[in-house]
Parts: C-alpha cells; sequence; structure tokens
C-alpha cells in the first residue's frame, strides 16, 4: 500500500483550513470553497474544483492529499439496504450501510476499524480492534454513500452504529460530526445525528458539554448488574446503575428523548420480569425503548426469540407508559443488520495479533 504523506485535507475543519489556506499565503474565504467541493461535492482531485485558479489547485494538491474512502463492494440487499465495503488509505476495511425509508434515509457509519467492547451479541465485537478511525473517515463515509447512492443533494441521517464504540474514539468523532454539521460542506443538522454508545461514562460525561449535541442512544440491553457484565462487558467499568444516573443528568433537547437500545435474547433478557425490571430502572428518565429482537449469526450463542415473545415484551412496557418501538431488521440477507458488520481482512487476523490490539487499546 503506497503511503501517503501530504497531509489529508479532509480531516480539516473549516477553520483549520482557513488557516492553511492563510500560511500558503491565499485568502480565506477559498476555504469554503475547497471545504464545499470536497464535503458537500466530494471530489476527490483538486483539478476538479473549477472555481479556484489553477496556481491555487496546483498549490494544493502538491501540499494536500484528499484522502476518500474507496469502494471495495457494494451489496444491496432485497430491501434495498446497501452495505459498502470501503477501504482505507492503510489499506483497513470497514463498513458503512445505507438504510432507505425509515421512513427516513439512513446513512449507518463506523467509527473504528472493529471493536474493542466484546459485547456477547455482537460480530463486530469478535473482530477485536484494529484502530481508530480519523475525523476524515469517519466523515468520508457520508461523502461516499451520498455519492454511491445518487444522494450528494438530499436529504439523511447519520446514525453512529456502525462498526466501533463511538466514545472509544471520541475526539475523531466529535470532529467528525462537527465538519459535517458545517453549513459550508453537507450542513447536517445534530438532530439528524444520533450517536450510539455502550456508556463510557467519562465520555458520556463530557458529551454532556458539548456545544454539538447529536441525539443519543444508549445500548442498554439487561436490567441487572450481573447479566450486562456478562452482555456489555464494559459494565464491569462503569456499570448500568451510574450510566442510569448519567442518562438522568444528560442535558436533553426539548422535545427529545434518550434512545435505550435494547436486543432481545431468548429466554436470556425477554422476560416479563426483565420488561418490568426495565420499566422500573427507565422511571424519571426522558427516554423510549428501542427492541432489537437479535440478529442471528454463526458463532453467537443466543437465539432471537419469537415474534410472541417480541410482542409481549413489548407490550408490558408501553402499558407501563414506556414508549416502546421494534427495530425491524434491514438488510440481513447481506449481512448489513445490527451487530453483523465484520470485515475480512480482520476474520483471518490471528488470534494472538488480535488479543494484543485488544489489550493496546
Ligand atoms: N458501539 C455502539 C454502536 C453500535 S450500534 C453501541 O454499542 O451502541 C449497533 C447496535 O446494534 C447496538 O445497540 C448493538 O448492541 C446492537 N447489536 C449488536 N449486535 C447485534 C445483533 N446481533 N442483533 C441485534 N442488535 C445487535
Amino acid at each position: 500500500m503506497a503511503t501517503e504523506i501530504r497531509p489529508d485535507i479532509a480531516e480539516l475543519e473549516l477553520p483549520e483550513l482557513e488557516q492553511a489556506l492563510a500560511d500558503l499565503g491565499h485568502p480565506r474565504f477559498h476555504a469554503r470553497q475547497v471545504y464545499q467541493w470536497v464535503h458537500k461535492r466530494g471530489v476527490t482531485d483538486f483539478a476538479l474544483m473549477s472555481d479556484l485558479g489553477r496556481d491555487l489547485r496546483a498549490q494544493l494538491a502538491s501540499q494536500f492529499a484528499i484522502l476518500t474512502p474507496r469502494v471495495e463492494r457494494k451489496e444491496r440487499s432485497s430491501d434495498g439496504t446497501t452495505k459498502l465495503l470501503l477501504r482505507m488509505a492503510d489499506g483497513k476495511l470497514i463498513e458503512s450501510v445505507y438504510i432507505p425509508d425509515t421512513p427516513a434515509q439512513t446513512f449507518c457509519i463506523s467509527t473504528q476499524v472493529g471493536c474493542a467492547m466484546r459485547c456477547a451479541f455482537c460480530l463486530t465485537g469478535k473482530m477485536g480492534i484494529e484502530r481508530n478511525l480519523t475525523a476524515g473517515e469517519i466523515a468520508g463515509q457520508v461523502r461516499v454513500l451520498a455519492r454511491e447512492l445518487g444522494m450528494l443533494d438530499a436529504r439523511f441521517n447519520i446514525v453512529l452504529m456502525g462498526m466501533g464504540e463511538p466514545l472509544h474514539n471520541y475526539e475523531a468523532t466529535m470532529k467528525a460530526l462537527r465538519m459535517l454539521a458545517d453549513e459550508h460542506g453537507v450542513g447536517l443538522s445534530p438532530r439528524r445525528m444520533t450517536l450510539s454508545t455502550v456508556g463510557v461514562l467519562p465520555a458520556l460525561e463530557r458529551l454532556a458539554t458539548e456545544p454539538l449535541m447529536p441525539n443519543l442512544a444508549i445500548s442498554l440491553h439487561s436490567t441487572t448488574e450481573d447479566q450486562r457484565d456478562m452482555l456489555v462487558p464494559i459494565n464491569r467499568k462503569y456499570g448500568l446503575k451510574e450510566l442510569l444516573d448519567a442518562c438522568r443528568r444528560f442535558p436533553i433537547k426539548r422535545r427529545e428523548r434518550i434512545t435505550f437500545e435494547y436486543v432481545l435474547l431468548q429466554d436470556v433478557n425477554d422476560t416479563p420480569e426483565d420488561a418490568r425490571r426495565l420499566v422500573r430502572l427507565l422511571h424519571g428518565i426522558r427516554g423510549k425503548v428501542n427492541l432489537l429482537p437479535l440478529n442471528e449469526a454463526a458463532g453467537i450463542p443466543f437465539e432471537r426469540p419469537s415474534d410472541d415473545r417480541v410482542n409481549r415484551f413489548a407490550r408490558i412496557l408501553s402499558e407501563h407508559g414506556v414508549t416502546v418501538s421494534v427495530r425491524k431488521s434491514r438488510g440481513r440477507d447481506i449481512r448489513a443488520a445490527c451487530g453483523q458488520l465484520i470485515t475480512e481482512s480482520s476474520r483471518t487476523a490471528a488470534p494472538g495479533k488480535r488479543l494484543a490490539m485488544l489489550m493496546g487499546t
């Protein structure tokens, strides 16, 4: 893989880009044009930036690269869900997913190559973590999806629910969200962004103080400390009670609510007692529950409950005044559904190497 030594211009927020242009002796306003070309139009070649002078284009090309994830494979599910396998400049592979008509158009974005959280029912967790994505790579998935799907001018939402734990890659994730929100680029409203997390508490506390605040989804999955220790191992460090206390304190926007994701595992966490405990736990939190009947996969030692059991669970929540929805699984035929994103390079990584990577982060 060729190593690129020029810095990546897609890694710069607008103020950084303005500074870079000023350093090259150019007026700052050109930064907005460049930013729009890169982030809004998805251009990958300075020569195509037709409203910039030839000299500036040449100078930029000599100083900067425009790193853009490369589409390695594109798979379309029978339900229209489209999964892109993307190769980063260093050869690493990630997946990003387009989910149409939910009723919104949604891009599901990755924040890491693999994931260190090792949730017991998630395939991505089986990969371990290879590395964090950069802000440019996180935001880059949006450019590439929009371009590939002919949606450069369309309205869409993004959910950070692909590979990785966004709050385990805090700086790059927040930088990417700021880059996406910038009106000179995609101009994506924070109301159209959802960050999903297992609840890395110090990072969650920090998120609570951010000027740019995406919608929050918490991967809860369990109603007791012991069980959550097993299903979502980070619970051993940041427990359920502390997590829910942090949610109680979280500054939720007017008319918004925290989404609590709850994967339903047959005979594990899907009983009426679980549902009633969940009602009690969420008491006093402005939240809603999104039930995710397990997407089964080889190597995942749990079963998906029947629709009857899912409905029974949902009914108990709603009878107690908790707003509940059941996530319709999309793109399962192309393994694009929740918890099914996993990339080839890591499937073949030696277990020892994977362990080393896990311990290193
Ligand atoms: N790391 C973040 C982002 C991943 S979001 C987080 O955990 O929140 C993906 C959602 O799908 C999470 O709620 C995750 O727990 C859930 N999920 C993982 N594996 C799944 C599976 N096999 N079936 C259904 N949902 C799953």
